[in-house]
């Protein structure tokens, strides 16, 4: 069950209409084989047997039998074919949905702890094996057992000496497949590793070619692609090269069966305890048995290769998804942490962190780089849960809202803004679906883009490239802030970026900023201390502990370590890049 549940990427019942239809099909095709023997019974009997006349008469029937049984198997065979193709490209389809939706109900951690080339192969790749589980291999071995089973069971009514010289070697040749499926499985995992790595550099490498132009590393990425490909193809040699053998020895022992057969016949037939006829039909048998049993053995390889990629896609839905309450959210946004402690890992990026964002109020977080601003708002979204103590909205802890309702009452607006590949009133709308062009426009008026979208040739029509790269990067935050502002939610966290600006585009973000928080509970990370001088409060982080909150005047006044960071900008105000 476990195997057939990994084959199927955790749907086995999607296998019973192919599986059952290939033994239907594979039932039907044992009939001709049945007609041919007795055939060759008539045709042969008036030659051996005294007496006996050539029934003429049935031959015809025969005839007609295999005739009608020829179309039995056509007409069998087509809904085999639907049911097989039906079956694996439904899994693959629902598959892929289901975990798509399901990577993004995980928490945040289990999605970063992988490669995105190690998901992206495994929604194209793994699937693509699992439907030719579906689709060829599983029906196509179950069908192969079909004929043997049958022909032995009749062989051993004919002659139990001849049938059970016929598969001798049959079980010698499953042990040894079997003995070594271990060993299968090692070289196929590792096989595995080596083509997943494979694809993680070559999407590095697509990721990374504007990089390595701009500092001239393509020989050095390069080695590490061609050193991925190589150890691909040492791996696919070291699978086909070592197993390979051990299939063509179990199909050269199945084989090893005609020739037993022969001469177990032979010795029988001169003993006089075996008809010339008897013989006959067991070597018409003989020829014919072995090849659904030999491609059966071959198959099996690949089947087990294929089961490890859908063991893998089992084993990433099984991770626990973030779940909770759908009901009506709090109407009070305001926002508590409460003994609050994480870590990405081992080590604690925040330490016992208690404070309160009051609703309606602008609360500014400050502090070094990497002393954990970022990670305070990833745990305002439920994009993780804290390690210790809790985060409540109003009054509720966060950790018992469902995370995709919860973010209802938020909107994010991320330094790294990500446009998807489509029109820029797509993009907008994405903040609220289902808003009017109407909608759009205001939002994007608001946020002080409905000018430039307006100069464009299509305007809210333009498509822009995934990433947004074909816009710049003052252009690309309005368009995120237009979208937080459509979707009108009572929190706004903000991770402010107007460093990289100039100072036209930060004057413009700055006014589309005032306008998406106006009488919302707002979170912002200050970059530029000046920008959130008229904050309600300012909480001060240094790696991962609160040292300081207040007023702007008050903490200057403090002299603590926003006095010195205020300072420290002022400083650099006057920075001019010099020869
Ligand atoms: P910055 O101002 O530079 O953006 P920050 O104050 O926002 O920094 P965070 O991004 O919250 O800091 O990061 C806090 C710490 O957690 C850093 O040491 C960072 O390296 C680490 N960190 C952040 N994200 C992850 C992650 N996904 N996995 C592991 N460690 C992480």
């Amino acid at each position: 069950m476990k195997v057939l549940h990994n084959i199927t990427a955790g749907k086995p019942r999607q296998l019973l209409k192919p599986v059952l239809f290939s033994l239907l099909g594979n039932l039907v095709a044992v009939f001709p084989f049945a007609l041919v023997i007795e055939a060759v019974r008539l045709i042969f009997e008036p030659y051996i047997t005294p007496g006996a006349v050539l029934q003429i008469e049935r031959l015809w029937w025969l005839c007609a039998g295999l005739a009608g049984t020829a179309l039995l198997i056509f007409l069998s065979e087509i809904p085999a074919y639907r049911a097989a193709y039906r079956g694996a490209y439904n899994v693959a389809a629902e598959g892929r949905a289901g975990l798509a939706e399901h990577l993004r109900k995980l928490p945040l951690g289990v999605l970063y702890r992988r490669d995105p080339g190690d998901l992206a192969n495994m929604m194209m790749g793994d699937y693509t094996l699992v439907e030719t589980g579906i689709s060829h291999l599983l029906p196509q071995l179950a069908g192969a057992f079909v004929l043997p089973v049958f022909a032995l069971a009749g062989m051993l009514l004919l002659d139990w000496r001849m049938a059970l010289s016929m598969f001798a070697a049959l079980p010698v040749a499953l042990l040894l497949i079997l003995l070594t499926s271990r060993l299968q499985r090692r070289l196929g995992s590792s096989h595995m590793r080596a083509k997943l790595n494979a694809a993680n550099r070559l999407q590095e490498y697509l990721n990374g070619i504007r990089v390595m132009k701009a500092y001239n590393l393509t020989g050095e990425r390069f080695a590490r692609l061609d050193t991925a490909f190589r150890r691909l193809m040492k791996e696919s040699i070291r699978l086909e090269g070592i197993f390979g053998p051990v299939v063509l020895t179990a199909v050269g022992l199945l084989r090893a069966g005609l020739p037993l057969l022969v001469y177990a016949g032979v010795q029988l037939l001169l003993g006089g305890s075996l008809g010339v006829l008897q013989f006959a039909v067991f070597l018409i048998v003989g020829t014919r048995i072995y090849d659904p049993l030999t491609s059966a053995l071959t198959n099996y390889a690949e089947f087990r290769y294929n089961e490890q990629a859908g063991e893998r896609i089992v084993k990433l839905l099984q991770e626990p998804v973030m779940t909770g309450d759908t009901g009506p959210l709090p109407s009070d946004s305001t926002v508590t942490f409460e003994n609050v402690s994480f870590g990405y890992g081992e080590t604690k990026v925040l330490n016992n962190l208690s404070f309160v964002l009051p609703q309606g109020a602008l609360t500014a977080i400050v502090g070094p780089s990497g002393s954990g601003k970022s990670t305070v708002l990833r745990l305002i979204s439920r994009f993780y849960d804290p390690d210790e103590g809790a985060v409540y909205l109003g009054g509720r802890k966060l950790s018992g809202i469902d995370p995709e309702h919860l973010l209802k009452a938020v909107s994010v607006v991320f330094q790294d803004v990500y446009l998807f590949q489509d029109t820029i009133a797509n993009n907008i709308a994405f903040g609220r679906p289902g808003a009017t062009r109407e909608d759009i426009i205001r939002a994007a008026t608001k946020a002080r883009c409905h000018d430039f979208i307006s100069k464009l040739p299509q305007g809210y029509e333009t498509p822009v490239g995934e990433g947004g790269s074909t816009l710049s990067g003052g252009e690309k935050q309005r368009l995120s802030i237009a979208r937080a502002i459509l979707k009108d939610a009572p929190i706004v966290l903000l991770d402010e970026a107007t460093a990289s600006l100039d100072p036209q585009n930060e004057a413009e973000i700055q006014k589309a900023v005032n306008s998406l928080i106006l009488g919302r509970t707002v979170i912002v990370i200050a970059h530029r201390l000046k920008t959130i001088r008229g904050a309600d409060n300012i909480i001060v982080l240094e790696q991962g502990v609160m040292v300081q909150q207040g007023r702007h005047e008050e903490l200057l006044a403090a002299d603590g370590l926003y006095a010195r960071l205020w300072r420290l900008q002022q400083d650099t105000a006057g920075f001019r890049i010099s020869s």
